[in-house]
């Protein structure tokens, strides 16, 4: 009941601010508790938290729609998650939780890399050395960031070993990078319970869902937050709002390129989220004919000599679709030839695994760009050599109400979309802590 009451407050709040849409105005509503600036994963968690409690708020949304990098498309009559499938660490997941509250179906079959993969193109024995192999990178890892010192994750791995191409790629799908970019000491900080649940109608789908109810003003591009003045300045392509309270949401990426700008500057901050950069992590989609010839959930690998390869996720949900994974630079270099280019690199490899013919039965649907998404020009966080402590740094409440979440922010499940939940609810207790 309490909850429902502020929801009604905080749509009324909202009205003048929507009637302002599409026109130049300056001050032309009433002052907030809090702004949230981002309606993803974060910027939503933080404003169900506000909502609970009763504050005036709005989230700004530079997109059209909710929910960031968590977004769910259509495409031949299948929710597809362009950007985050996977609930990760399903058993302490809050997002599984609040599936099961909005009446989302939950699928738990094991994911098809904790299986074995289709021996077509990687026989069985080889699995098991690569297996094996990648055991004992993770135990080095585990061994190596105990002693302290940060160092890039390249200096763990045999360039000339047999398998180090096929880590290096298993990196950039984990990462969204190769391993010379990548910090030990942060990659060994995250923090996986191997449990790993979906949604067949779009994790993207959930967490828009979550924020229906929220004020967002979609459209609305913040440029400059003045955290200087009482009550605080935030500029937008919309005009100027106030609020006692700020939670910045954004990817690293809009601090770090200064498209989002403070008064007076934070410069320690944004190098914090320079050292922070998104790696890549692409999607595509392949329609596929006579799918039952593969295992629902089957895996098939493109190629196993060479870091410059997709990984094939065959019917997800048993439906007759090939959910291909590119990462790192080699992704990065295809989103310029756009979905044609990812296809055609796809089906050339499906087609030296499978055989000539296969080219025949599929067909692209769906394919991702974060490179090349001016409000993400990425996909998710990493921490570059020795700057493993930049996530403390850019999470750090500043002054007495500006509040920074996001995934980046989040000491151990970065990169992913519980963990920016988390961040968002705890920015908005900072939050109310100070508007108390
Ligand atoms: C291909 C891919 C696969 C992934 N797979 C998984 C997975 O399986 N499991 C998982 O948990 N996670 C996964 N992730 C990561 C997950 O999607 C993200 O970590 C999470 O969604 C980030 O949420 P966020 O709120 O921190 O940021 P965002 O979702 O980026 O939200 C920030 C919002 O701020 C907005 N914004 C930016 N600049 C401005 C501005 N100046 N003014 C106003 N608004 C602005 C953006 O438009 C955006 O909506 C994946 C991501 C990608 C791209």
């Amino acid at each position: 009941m309490a909850h429902a009451s502020a929801l009604c407050a905080v749509r009324a709040i909202s009205g003048p601010l929507d009637a302002c849409a599409g026109a130049a105005y300056v001050d032309c509503m009433s002052d907030f508790d809090c702004i949230i600036v981002g309606a993803g994963a974060a910027g939503i968690a933080a404003g169900r938290a506000l909502a609970r409690a009763g504050k005036s708020f709005v989230l700004l949304e530079a997109r059209q729609r909710s929910g960031g990098r968590a977004h769910t498309t259509l495409a031949a009559g299948m929710a597809l998650d362009m950007g985050c499938g996977w609930l990760h660490s399903a058993d302490r997941n809050l997002l599984v939780g609040l599936a099961q509250e909005s009446g989302f179906a939950i699928d738990r079959q094991t994911p098809p890399w904790q299986k074995t993969a289709d021996a077509r193109g990687f026989d069985a024995d080889a699995q098991r050395a690569y297996r094996a192999e990648q055991g004992r990178f993770f135990a080095r890892v585990e061994t190596e960031a105990k002693k302290g010192v940060d160092r890039p994750v390249s200096e763990l791995l045999d360039p000339d070993a047999r398998w180090t191409p096929l880590v290096e790629a298993m990196s950039t799908y984990v990462n969204g990078t190769e391993t010379d970019r990548l910090s030990l000491l942060d990659f060994a900080a995250y923090e996986d319970t191997e449990i790993n649940y979906r949604l067949p109608e779009g994790y993207g789908a959930l967490v828009s869902r979550l924020g229906a109810d929220l004020p967002v003003r979609h459209g609305c591009l913040v440029r400059l937050i003045d955290h200087g003045a009482r009550p605080m300045r935030v500029e937008t392509n919309l005009g100027v709002l106030r609020a006692r309270a700020v939670i910045v949401t954004v990817p690293t990426s809009a601090l770090a390129n200064g498209s989002l700008r403070f008064r007076p500057a934070l410069p320690a901050r944004v190098e914090a989220a320079a050292m922070l950069p998104l790696g890549i992590a692409d999607k595509l989609f392949l329609a596929l004919d006579d799918a039952e010839e593969f295992a629902i959930d089957s895996r098939l690998y493109g190629a196993i000599d060479t870091s410059a390869t997709a990984n094939y996720h065959v019917r997800p949900f048993g439906r007759p679709v090939i959910e291909a994974y590119f990462g790192g630079q080699f992704a990065r270099e295809l989103e310029s030839g756009g979905m044609a280019a990812f296809a055609d690199f796809a089906i050339g490899q499906l087609v030296g695994v499978l055989g000539a013919d296969f080219a025949r039965r599929v067909r692209p649907i769906a394919c991702s760009a974060w490179a090349s998404d001016p409000l993400a020009l990425g996909s998710y966080s990493h921490a570059l050599p020795g700057h493993a402590g930049a996530r403390a740094i850019l999470g750090a409440p500043q002054g007495e109400g500006l509040f920074f979440a996001g995934e980046a922010v989040s000491p151990h499940v970065f990169s992913t979309a519980h963990g920016a939940w988390e961040t968002g609810e705890e920015a908005a207790s900072a939050a109310l802590a100070v508007l108390k």
